[in-house]
């Protein structure tokens, strides 16, 4: 009797490990995408910002740690479906609280790798915002709850222009993107899988914030050069997940908007006339349109140099 019920145990183990090494997208849950073999997008809901998971032999990389620290914990569950492998490296796309509040989820064990810059940007933020983390723990009951254990990670790692790291059987290529978004964004290729993560200099079917240092010669350069990579699936910072079809749809909004203000200035018009008339219609279904104004003053100083 014993050992009958030994054997039965371990038949209900075996199964058990079995389905959790092959767990299947739909028990990921819905924002889960497999793009390649151990390759997964966390797709944040309504534009919160993309996550993504690799698995390696030795661990696994994420990359991004999930818009806020509910979203992390769900990330956190995500990976521990995935493998009982410890998170090894964190890259950074971006320095931003949506990309990097819940860095403490992960980290440690991770190491965190960013961009030049990437950790003045989140100690800039800690000193002007004292009062963040306790107004977002005040937010709702789930999030305090998510918040439990908080502590500021900033990268361990910084890197300048380009860097290559290998984890298990995995090369990661970061590329420095210039002024496309922050201070400090990064596009982290997998060559071998043809994945891009295109940090949020690149979004997909939503008006981007084009902050003053941010240039749209730069995004265009970046949106090319990430096109030039060849890649077959594209992970925008926010939006779904596609092709390059992504940088494409990127490149017309750019070129009708610098086309339109163009025109505008050689009629003599100011800035403020500008931002009244100029429309894009062909992009209402865009979200966050409230941030269009932005998208003026890039194309205007382009047009104009000043
Ligand atoms: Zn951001």
């Amino acid at each position: 009797m014993t050992i009958k019920a030994t054997t039965a145990t371990a038949g209900v183990l075996a199964v058990s490990f079995a389905f959790a090494g092959s767990a299947l997208a739909q028990d990921l849950g819905p924002n889960v995408r497999k793009l390649a073999d151990g390759v997964y997008a966390f797709v944040g809901e309504n534009f919160n910002s993309n996550a993504g998971i690799v698995l390696t032999q030795d661990g696994v990389v994420l990359i991004d740690s999930g818009h806020n620290p509910i979203e992390s914990r769900k990330l956190m569950d995500v990976v521990k479906k995935l493998t009982p492998m410890p998170v090894r490296l964190l890259i950074d796309t971006e320095p931003h609280p949506d990309h990097t509040t819940g860095h403490f989820v992960f980290s440690p064990p991770a190491t965190i790798v960013a961009a030049a810059g990437a950790g003045d940007s989140m100690r800039g933020r800690e000193r002007e915002a004292p009062q963040r983390i306790q107004q977002m723990a005040a937010s709702a009951p789930a999030m305090k709850e998510a918040l439990e254990g908080y502590r500021f990670v900033p990268p361990h790692v910084e890197y300048q222009q380009r860097a290559s790291l290998a984890v298990g059987e995995r090369n990661f290529e970061l590329y420095y993107l210039k002024g496309v978004h922050s201070e400090a964004d990064t596009a982290v290729f997998l060559p071998k899988e043809r994945v891009i993560f295109s940090a949020s200099g690149i979004v997909n079917s939503q008006i981007n914030i084009l902050r003053p240092f941010v240039t749209i010669p730069d995004i265009l350069a970046a949106a090319k050069l990430m096109k030039g990579l060849n890649p077959e699936h594209v992970v925008p910072g926010h939006g779904q997940p596609g092709t390059v079809k992504i940088f494409e749809d990127t490149e017309k909004y750019y070129a009708l908007l610098v086309e339109r203000v163009g025109k505008a200035v050689k009629e003599g018009k100011s800035l403020d006339d500008i931002k009244k008339e100029v429309k894009m219609p062909e992009y209402a279904s865009w979200a966050s349109q409230d941030r269009f104004p932005t998208n003026i003053e890039a194309a205007y100083k382009m047009v104009t140099g000043k």
